[in-house]
């Protein structure tokens, strides 16, 4: 008989939390400390969402989206989670761009930048500060017509290279485009600019069995392997439960941290919606997908530590997005992790990530994308080779990911790996005022997106999930 992966689990909670990316597991936390009974339903058999790792013979361990998040997520995760997951997280000072218009080495924050800026590209320093000043000014409510092109124009006019070193980190980073809103690009990037990039020490799997324990401790109910199939809309248009592994479980607040538009479109379904609202949803245009491979070396060995941490290679002459989500690559971001990563490990390992569009992947029969797959591998050995000269004979396991494989273990529709862009902020925020007690919290708009965006959406969403509760008589 199959294995039950609700045994035990009531037939009513407060709050269902469906799906446990950081947004997920963030609300939960929150929403348990508050004193509700919460139940995390996750399809998937590890939690973490895009936060998240794997395992491979010999003892290797990959992390996935363990690149580099600004520094607010020491304050974030020492408030809504714990001060011993704060103490893990440490600056990544070595952070490097090698292509055909510059070759340059940074700690990635304003200090550095705005040295390389006068420096190196001969940018009046007056110049820089009022750019940066306007950048860190920029938030939510301010103007969204103006576009980061045309932010770049009033600064940098004619200034390609300057632009790519501003904006290639970012692209690289949630696909963003010089086409989206110029406060998508502020807010983030200032965000890194404040002090630079930081990681967790330890891992991805060390930060989210964690983050584990704390929800434990807090009394939430974790149920991995667990599909929501449906979320139900009463006769007084709220939500009163949803249908997970074929059991129908009764809530009276539901927060989805899974893809906005399934969230709506599919699990709810289009009839509980106004038809503004549908239209608005089914408009929403989706975040990019990635590929990455991942390369082990043998036990012992290693590779300089001139590399750097993080390493923004690109063979193309000029920022290009087009070229960046080609299948035929020639830009990667190489993460190199160190044993320190994982302290008492004796590991090098190197990640390289590429955006990618999801039709490129989905249409390929199963030969052909096996043999792209194959293909991506082998390029990637190739630009590598100019960083870690003897990496093949080095090399102990080496493995691809595509949107395919980002969909098939997030269900994010088309293997979005930054959720949605900026449209899909509004129809998130506005999804309780459709359905009493349905709440949203997950990658949209480009902001709420990556370990920082997702985690502070929760918070700022398990506080409207309190309120709603509160007014409805908890
Ligand atoms: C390759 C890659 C590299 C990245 N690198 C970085 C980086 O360096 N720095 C950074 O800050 N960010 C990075 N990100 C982005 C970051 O990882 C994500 O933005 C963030 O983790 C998303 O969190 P989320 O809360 O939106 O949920 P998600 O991670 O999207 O998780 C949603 C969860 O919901 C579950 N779910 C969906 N539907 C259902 C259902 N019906 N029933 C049950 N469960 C369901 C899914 O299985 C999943 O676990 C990267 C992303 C990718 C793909």
């Amino acid at each position: 008989m199959a294995k039950d992966f609700l045994k035990n689990a009531k037939d009513e909670y407060d709050v269902v939390v469906i799906g446990s990316g950081l947004a997920g597991l963030t609300s939960a936390n929150v929403l348990a400390r508050q004193g509700y009974s919460v139940l995390l339903l996750e399809h998937h058999y590890q939690l973490g969402g895009m936060a998240t790792w794997f395992k491979r013979r010999g003892g290797h361990i990959f992390d996935i989206s363990l690149h580099g998040f600004p520094i607010g997520m020491i304050k974030s995760c020492r408030k809504y989670w714990s001060q011993d997951i704060a103490d893990s997280i440490v600056q990544l000072k070595g952070i490097r761009f090698e292509n055909p218009q510059f070759s340059v080495r940074t700690t990635f924050d304003r200090k550095d930048f705005t040295r390389l800026l006068t420096t190196d590209f001969g940018v009046p320093e007056e110049r820089v500060t009022a750019f940066f000043d306007k950048a860190r000014s920029m938030n939510f409510y301010d103007d969204q017509k103006t576009t980061t092109r045309e932010l770049f124009e009033e600064f940098f006019p004619g200034r390609d290279d300057v632009v790519r070193l501003l904006m290639e980190p970012i692209t690289y980073a949630n696909g963003s485009t010089l086409e989206d809103p110029a406060i998508t690009y502020g807010i983030v990037f200032s965000n890194f600019m404040h002090k630079g990039v930081y990681t967790f020490r330890g891992g991805t799997d060390a930060l989210v069995n964690k983050m584990k324990a704390e929800l434990v401790g807090n009394g939430v109910d974790i149920r991995i392997r667990t599909l929501v199939e449906k979320i139900e809309v009463g006769p007084d248009q709220k939500v009163q439960a949803v249908v997970v592994n074929g059991r129908r479980i009764k809530c009276r607040a539901v927060m989805s941290n899974a893809n906005i538009k399934s969230t709506i479109l599919r699990m709810t379904g289009e009839e509980h919606f106004s038809k503004d609202y549908v239209d608005e949803t089914k408009a929403v245009r989706l975040n990019s997908s990635s590929c990455q491979v991942y390369m082990a070396l043998k036990p012992g060995e290693g590779f300089d530590e001139s590399v750097g941490d993080l390493l923004f290679h690109s063979e193309h002459k000029g920022f290009d997005i087009e070229a960046i989500l080609s299948m035929n690559v020639s830009s990667r971001t190489f993460s190199f992790y160190y044993p320190e990563t994982r302290p008492g490990s004796d590991r090098w390992l190197i990640v390289s990530s590429t955006n990618a569009n999801y039709r490129d992947w989905a249409d390929l029969s199963e030969e052909d994308y096996q043999a792209a797959k194959k293909d991506l591998e082998e390029t990637t050995l190739d630009c590598l080779e100019q960083y870690v000269p003897d990496i093949r004979a080095k090399l102990d396991h080496i493995e691809a990911a595509t949107p395919r494989t980002f969909e098939h273990y997030t269900r994010h529709i088309a293997g979005s790996s930054f959720g949605t862009k900026f449209e899909g902020l509004k129809v998130s925020q506005n999804l309780p005022e459709q359905v009493g007690g349905l709440f949203h919290a997950g990658s949209v708009g480009i902001i709420m997106s990556g370990w920082l965006g997702a985690v502070n959406y929760g918070v700022i969403v398990s506080n409207n999930v309190d309120k709603y509760l509160i007014g409805n008589g908890a």
